[in-house]
Formats: structure tokens, C-alpha cells, sequence
């Protein structure tokens, strides 16, 4: 067996002990006879593992108790549709920041259902969405029924720096790239969301935590699937849920939890990402754009300035078993994901490999 280091930005690496884990109990769960891939979500063990994952989870991000847990489906893009489905409410109006492509489509997405403003965004810094819009509780509507942020840029490698302060507006957060990452005050958000193929599972579950008082003002014609009110009274249950990822989600959770929960997750991936962030300081052959408050623990992104030695890095450093650096499609360059997954080695031989690429490939050569 040859695992390399995956820096994909997801589906991601997992760690290896929930792999094994996963492994050993693949064909047989328990005392059921049976793989959890072939198991009847309507069974006593799937229910375990379902209250295991969703009871994890709560303990590892101090879930207040007024807050449900929800596993969906669908990915965090049609939690894109679900949110203002849910939560245009009462005014039928909300406002989106837009610090990447993920929140530009959620609100392209929102706009089919309400009137919604764009408060702020950094699509306009230079290069794009470099850094985090600064906003203040006057940066929104009054009326507003909720306020939509993405947490963490996933394509641009930037971060919020801080939590806007929206008053009495819920404020909604797409955190699929950085959730359980390091702790984060559930309080401050009246829903949270997030695909789970970075940080928690394999793709194919969505988790949502929500506030109970936002449950139940869904329109009318909400479909069945995405109404959150709908989605708890069933317990994730209203229909068969994605029980191998529910599963995977809950090793997962217990695996951050048995290495010291969301403190020590944070002080790993710090650590990590220092080490990356320091060394694009301390040279001039690589460019890392992006403002360095704003700067993602999750997502690394450089380049070279020079397109054809960006495609030169990302081939050699793929045959030294350093997989899947080449940026995100719509900006080139290269992106490092160093999600809870990555061992430190990883970075450290990514780093390595980065000296060496220096040396042998001086500019000017193309
Ligand atoms: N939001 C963010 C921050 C993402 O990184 C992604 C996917 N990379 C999405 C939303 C879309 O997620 P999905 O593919 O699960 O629909």
C-alpha cells in the first residue's frame, strides 16, 4: 500500500485510523452480520450510530442544546436553495456578503426566492476575493431575515477573520471547508451548514445545525427534503438517509474527539498551516495573494507567476506523491488543502519539495 499525501480541496483525505476502523468493521458491524452499507436505516444499530454521530458532534462543537443537528443531502449547493426556502420568512428579504464563488452562488441561488442584497463583498479586490469584506451591523438591512456568509473560501484560500455582527439577524454560515476545524461559538450563528467532503465524511451528507426558533417558518411550497422543520420532527429520517457517511461522519467525530477534541484539532492545523505560510514569507520565488488577516488555516493558495511552471510543480510534485496541488480551475496557480486530515509530515515534505522546485526551476526559463 502507497498512500500519498492528498491536498485535494474535496473529497479529501480521511484520517487514516477512521479508514482502518472503517475497514475492520467494512463487511461485518457489531453483532449485526452485516456491512452498515447494507443495513436498514430503520434498524436499533443504524439509530445508534445516527444519535453516536449527531451526539459526537454536539459534544466536539458544544452544540447548544436549543440548536438541532440535521444530516441532509444534496451538498452544501442545495443548502443554497433550503436556506432562503426556510428562512425568508417574514420580510422575504435577506442580505448575502460575497467573499467567493460559493457565496456568489448561494445568493444567485436565493435571488429566485426573495429580494436579496449583496452587503458586502471583495469580488472587486485585486486579485479577486483576496480578502474578507469588513462589515458593521449598519452594512445590513434592518428587515433582513437572515444574513449568509461563507466561512471559509475554499477556491480564494481567505477565512472571515471575524463574526459580522448582524444584531437580532440570524446569521447563516457555509462552513464546508473549515467546519470542525477548530471551535467556533455556535451561539453567534442561527444556522450552520456544510458538505461533508473536507472535513467529516465522504461526500454525500450535509450537516446542518440550526436553531429550533428558525424551524417551521418554511414557504409553502418548500420541497419536503428541504424543510428543516420536517427534516427534525423525522430525526434526519424522513426518508433513507446516507447511512455510510452518517457512519464515516461519526468515526470521524470520534477520532477528533479522542485526539482532544476542536482545541487540539486547532493547534494541529495552526501548526500546519505556519509552517506553509511561513516559508511562502520568507521567499520571493512564490506568491501567496491573499490578505494575511484573512488568510484560510484549511486552504493554502501561491503561485508561481508563471503558468507553466504552476503545471511543472503540480506534475513533478504529483510523482513525488504530493497529489492534487493545481489550483482551483477559475484561478489557476496552486492551492494546498490541509484539512484535519493531513498530517504534518505532509506539509513538511510539501515544503521540502517547494525549496527543491525553487532551486532547479529558476525563473525566466519558459
Ligand atoms: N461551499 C463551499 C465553501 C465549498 O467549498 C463547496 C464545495 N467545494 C460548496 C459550498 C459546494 O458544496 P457541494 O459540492 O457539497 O454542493
Amino acid at each position: 500500500m502507497n498512500r500519498v499525501y492528498n491536498f485535494s480541496a474535496g473529497p479529501s483525505m480521511l484520517p487514516l485510523e477512521v479508514l482502518e476502523k472503517a475497514q475492520k468493521e467494512m463487511l461485518c458491524y457489531g453483532e449485526s452480520g452485516m456491512s452498515v452499507m447494507e443495513m436498514s436505516h430503520r434498524t436499533p444499530e443504524f439509530e445508534e450510530i445516527l444519535h453516536g454521530a449527531e451526539d459526537a458532534l454536539r459534544k466536539l462543537m458544544n452544540v447548544p442544546a436549543n440548536y438541532k443537528i440535521l444530516f441532509m443531502q444534496g451538498g452544501a449547493s442545495t443548502q443554497f436553495a433550503a436556506v432562503p426556502l426556510n428562512f425568508l420568512s417574514e420580510h422575504k428579504c435577506a442580505d448575502y456578503i460575497v467573499s467567493g464563488q460559493f457565496s456568489k452562488k448561494a445568493a444567485t441561488e436565493a435571488k429566485k426566492y426573495g429580494d436579496i442584497a449583496i452587503a458586502a463583498s471583495s469580488a472587486g479586490s485585486t486579485p479577486t476575493f483576496s480578502t474578507i469584506p469588513e462589515t458593521t451591523r449598519s452594512s445590513f438591512r434592518p428587515d433582513a431575515d437572515y444574513v449568509h456568509i461563507c466561512f471559509n473560501n475554499t477556491i480564494y484560500g481567505t477565512k472571515f477573520h471575524y463574526i459580522p455582527d448582524t444584531g437580532n439577524i440570524p446569521l447563516i454560515a457555509d462552513m464546508s471547508s473549515c467546519i470542525v476545524s477548530e471551535p467556533v461559538d455556535v451561539s453567534k450563528f442561527g444556522m450552520i451548514y456544510a458538505g461533508a467532503q473536507k472535513n467529516v465524511a465522504p461526500a454525500g451528507v450535509t450537516i446542518v445545525i440550526v436553531r429550533n426558533d428558525l424551524l417551521g417558518g418554511a414557504r409553502p411550497d418548500t420541497p419536503a427534503m428541504l424543510d428543516y422543520k420536517l427534516m427534525a420532527e423525522n430525526d434526519s429520517m424522513y426518508n433513507t438517509p446516507p447511512c455510510w457517511c452518517i457512519y464515516m461522519a461519526k468515526l470521524v467525530f470520534e477520532w477528533i474527539l479522542s485526539i482532544g477534541g476542536l482545541d487540539e484539532m486547532k493547534r494541529r492545523n495552526e501548526r500546519k498551516a505556519s509552517l506553509l505560510y511561513d516559508y511562502l514569507d520568507s521567499q520571493s520565488y512564490y506568491t501567496a495573494s491573499v490578505d494575511k488577516k484573512c488568510r484560510s488555516m484549511m486552504n493554502v493558495v501561491f503561485i508561481t507567476g508563471d503558468a507553466e511552471l504552476d503545471k511543472k510543480f503540480c506534475k513533478e510534485a504529483a510523482e513525488q506523491g504530493l497529489k492534487n496541488l493545481k489550483g482551483h480551475r477559475s484561478v489557476g496557480g496552486m492551492r494546498a488543502s490541509i484539512y484535519n486530515a493531513m498530517p504534518y509530515e505532509g506539509v513538511e515534505k510539501l515544503v521540502d519539495f517547494m525549496k527543491k522546485f525553487a532551486v532547479n526551476n529558476p525563473k525566466g526559463q519558459f
